[in-house]
This record gives C-alpha cells, structure tokens and sequence, in this order.
C-alpha cells in the first residue's frame, strides 16, 4: 500500500511518522492509501526550510513570482480529469462535481496573477508641507492553511495563489480524510517551478495542526473546517500571536416565496440540498416556505429527492455520491431520527438503504423531513449530509427573524420574482453569502468569501483583496526631503 510522503524544501520526504491512518474510497471501502499522522518534528523541519526560502522568495519582484502560478493553471488544466478522479474516488463527489472545483481552483490562481496590481499601496504627495507619505505592503514570512475534507482539490487556492504571490512561503495541511488529491496537486506544484521552500505539504492530524499553530516561525494561519475546530485553532493561534482567519460550518436556509418560480426553485434547491451529498459549506440545508409555497414546494422537493440517482460518483449516470465515512452515515441517519422524534414527518427518507454493487459504501440517500420544529436539534445542527428540513412561516417577516435566529451565518438564500421583497431579504439577513435565485451563493474568485456568525472566526476573509490583504502587513513612510540638502551639480 502506497504511505504518502510529505513536500519539503522542493522534494518528497517521508514523514518521520510512526503512526498512519488509512485513506478510504467512501463508496467502496477499499483502501486508496495510507496517510502518515506527522509528528512537530515534520513541520518544524518544512518551517525551518521555508523561512530560509523566504529570504530570497520576498526579494523576487512580484512579476517574477507570478511566473509559475501562470504554469500552474496550466498544468492544472492538463491534469484536470486525474485531479477530478482523485477527488471522486477519496472523497465521493461525482465527477461533474469534482471538475467544477478544479475549475474554481483554477480561477484563484488566474486572480492571484494579478498580484503586481493587487499588491501596490497608496501614497499622498504633500501630506503636510514638504512631506510625503506611503503605504506600502510587505509578505509576513512563513503562512500556513489547514483544511478540510470537502473540497479536497479547491480550498488551498483560496489562499495559497495569494499567499506565494505576495512573497510569503507556505505550508499546507491537508484534510488527513482525503490527502491524495494533495499529493497530486504538489506534483504539479513542484512541475511548475517554484523555488525550493516556496510551497510545503506536510500531512497530519490534530499534532501537526499543533506544532503549527504554537511555532513562532509561522505568521499567519487561514483554516477551513468545522465550528469547534474554527474556534479552537484561532483562539490558540491568536494566544500565540499569529493572525488567523478561521472559516467555520453552516446551516444555511432558504427562503421560498409563494410568487418564486417552482420548477426552478426546485431544480436549483435539489442541487443545494443533495449535490455533493449535503457536504458543501454552501448547501441548503433549511427551507423555509411562505404562506401558499408550503404544498406546492413540498411536493415538488420529494420528487427531485426521489428521482435523484446515488452511486459510485466516477459511473455517468450517478447524481450524487457517498457520505465521507461510516461515523458521518451513522451520525447523519442519527439526526434524521432526531428529527422525526422531535415532531417532523420524514417524507423521504435516505436511511438504511443499499447501492447495488457498492454495497459496503456510506450512502444516505436523499431525505426530506416535514414541519422540523424550529428550536429542535435537527433544525439548529449542521447535519453535513443530503437532508433538507422544511419549516413553513405564513408571512416574510416570519423568515427573516427564522432565518436571523441562529447562530450560523453563512449563507442565506431567497427565491422569489419580487424585487422589493428580495432586497429586503438582501439588506437584513445575518449572512456573509447571500443567494437570490441562487442555490449556492458562492463568490468567485475576485470575491471575498464571507461567513458571518459562528460561520467565521476573524475579519479578513478567504479570496481575492481580502487574501491580499491578510497575507501582507502595511508599513507606512513619512518622509520629508529639505530643498537645503540638495546638492548643485
Ligand atoms: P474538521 O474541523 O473536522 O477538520 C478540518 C481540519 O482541522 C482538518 O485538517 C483536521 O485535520 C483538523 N482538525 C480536526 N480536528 C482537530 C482538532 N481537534 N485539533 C486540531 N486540528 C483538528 O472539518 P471537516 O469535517 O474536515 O470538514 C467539514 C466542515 O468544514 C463542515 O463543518 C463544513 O461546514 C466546514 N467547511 C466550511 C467552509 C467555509 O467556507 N465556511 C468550507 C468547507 C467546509
């Protein structure tokens, strides 16, 4: 069985790990590989490297340091069908699924390009008589990102493109659920030519998360991942006196007006709620409906969920793939049971059911659960999994304060054909993404990506100037040139 290396100083390294995990296909259980569980001694080791790296790497002009993010996009271009297998085959997504992350992977480095024009600060001539003042913005050093299992070939790009642009050196830490894809992407890191030190992989769990976020060499940490470990991991960088930027989970709900468009409304939702089997930080995981959308929203949604094919996500003909893993399966049909306790009816229900050919894989299939009670476990916990709950208002205001009531705040949606009543929604909705007519309000690339909430811990977010931004520290001149002191030639 292949054990993963880690990318050090422009080469593959094996972990000096004495302990492994191995990695699963979600829709088979067979083994792909296995990952080593590094040691501090490993990323002490990528950090000592980098901040050597970093000597040179922020004197490179910024022109020069685009250089092989240009090669890098194409690369992943080249490779974008491999990449996509790697993300299916580790992580469950259907192929349609995987090559639309690649693509936004793409984008964040096309926008990184721009780093000559997104770097430059401001000055003011004569800000006083005779005196001059500039900002200007300079990398921090060593950066690192810890990310999670969903987007295995997409969420470093939200960082890293910006990162080595701006003249830092970085160190990735990838989901130890889903490396593989890591492993790839590094091997076109490596082919597109960035000087030794530049870019690090170093694969772990909660050890290497630790000796990241204690190691004084490393300035800034962005994370991706679930609440509890958001909150942990910028509580203890921010005691350590790193700047962190620490994304967090979701339950996102959606708002359906009586006057939207069903047919739609139901096809958009169905992708929100079931694409990626509900694991999407973005996925619609509340419908609220209002007053006459109730009946015929409802029946609507159970047909798409009904008609949804599940399987092995690389088969053509498959909609939506595995849950991540066994706990995950077992845990999502325990909050569906939740739910059904706690009053809601299950109008389709994904439990205990078997893909044919696939049968040691961790399937839900599609489930919809009627009337959730609003306060319940079910209605309030982010379930991670393709369950849409709905909970029916009677008027706008209803929604809103439903949908303002809780403690995430990611993503908020509304379909409707009513200008007002969308931009009412727009204007007061506690949300960081806000979708209108859209299921999955994710920002592009030249976007910062904004959960509010418990959805986000820190100010500056992932993508585009805010990337820009938290990679690099201003420094401001105040400068004054006497005409005294100026020399006759
Ligand atoms: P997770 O929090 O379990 O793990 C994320 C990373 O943190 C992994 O690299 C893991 O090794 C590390 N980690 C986990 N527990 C740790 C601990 N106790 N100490 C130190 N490190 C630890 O998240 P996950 O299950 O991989 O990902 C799913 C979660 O990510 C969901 O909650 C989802 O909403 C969230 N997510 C959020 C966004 C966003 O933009 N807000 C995007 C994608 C995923």
């Amino acid at each position: 069985m292949e054990r993963l290396q880690n990318f050090i100083d422009g080469g593959w390294r094996a972990s000096s790990a004495n302990d492994a995990l191995k990695v699963l296909n979600p829709a088979s259980a067979t083994v792909l590989a296995e990952v080593p569980l590094s040691p501090a001694t490993d990323v002490n080791a990528a950090v000592e490297v980098a901040e050597r790296a970093f000597i040179e790497w922020r004197r490179t002009p910024v022109v020069d340091r685009i250089q092989p993010l240009f090669r890098l996009k194409t690369l992943l271009e080249q490779h974008r069908e491999e990449l996509a297998l790697s993300i299916t085959n580790e992580c469950g997504k259907t192929l349609v699924e995987s090559r639309a992350e690649i693509l936004r992977a793409v984008e964040n480095v096309e926008t990184a390009c721009a780093m000559p024009v997104l770097i430059q600060g401001t000055n003011c001539e004569d800000i006083a008589r005779g005196i001059d003042e500039h900002m200007i913005r300079q990398p921090l050093g060593v950066v690192a990102a810890i990310v999670p299992f969903n987007f295995p070939g997409m969420i470093a790009f939200w960082f890293f493109p910006y990162a080595v642009a701006a003249g830092n050196c970085f160190l990735l830490k990838p989901s130890e659920r889903v490396p593989i894809t890591s492993q790839k992407l590094f091997e076109l890191i490596q082919a597109a030519g960035f000087p030794p030190g530049v870019m690090q992989l170093v694969n772990g769990g909660r050890d290497a998360v630790n000796a990241i976020l204690d190691h004084p060499g490393i300035k800034a940490v962005s994370f991706v991942g679930s609440t509890p470990t958001a909150k942990y991991i910028y509580s203890r960088a921010a005691a350590n006196g790193k700047r962190a930027q620490c994304q967090g989970g979701a339950k996102n709900p959606v708002v359906v007006m009586p006057d939207a468009d069903m047919e739609m409304t139901t096809r958009i939702l169905a992708d929100s709620a079931f694409g990626c089997a509900g694991q999407r930080c973005l996925a619609a995981s509340v419908a609220v409906t209002v007053g006459s959308a109730r009946s015929t929203f409802t029946d609507q949604i159970a047909a798409a969920a009904k008609s949804r094919k599940t399987g092995y996500g690389a088969l053509p003909d498959v909609d939506m793939g595995p849950v991540i893993s066994a706990e995950s399966k077992a845990r999502i049909e325990g909050l569906i049971a939740k739910g059904e306790q706690a009053g809601a009816r299950v109008v389709v229900d994904g439990r205990g059911k078997k893909v044919e050919g696939y049968e040691d894989g961790y399937f839900v299939l599609p489930t919809v659960l009627d009337d959730v009670p609003p306060d319940s476990e079910t209605a309030r916990t982010e379930i991670f999994g393709p369950v849409l709950s709905l909970i029916h208002a009677q008027t706008i205001e209803e929604a809103i304060a439903l949908v303002n009531g809780r403690s995430y705040g990611n993503m908020a949606c509304i379909f409707t054909t009513d200008g007002a009543n969308a931009r009412r929604f727009r204007y007061e909705v506690q949300a960081g993404n806000v979708g209108i007519n859209v299921g999955v309000a994710a920002p592009m690339s030249t976007f910062p990506f904004s959960g509010w909430g418990d959805s986000f811990f820190g100010d500056l977010h992932a993508q585009a100037h805010h990337a820009v931004e938290f990679f690099t520290q201003t420094k401001v001149v105040v400068e004054r040139w006497p005409k005294e002191w100026s020399r006759k030639f």
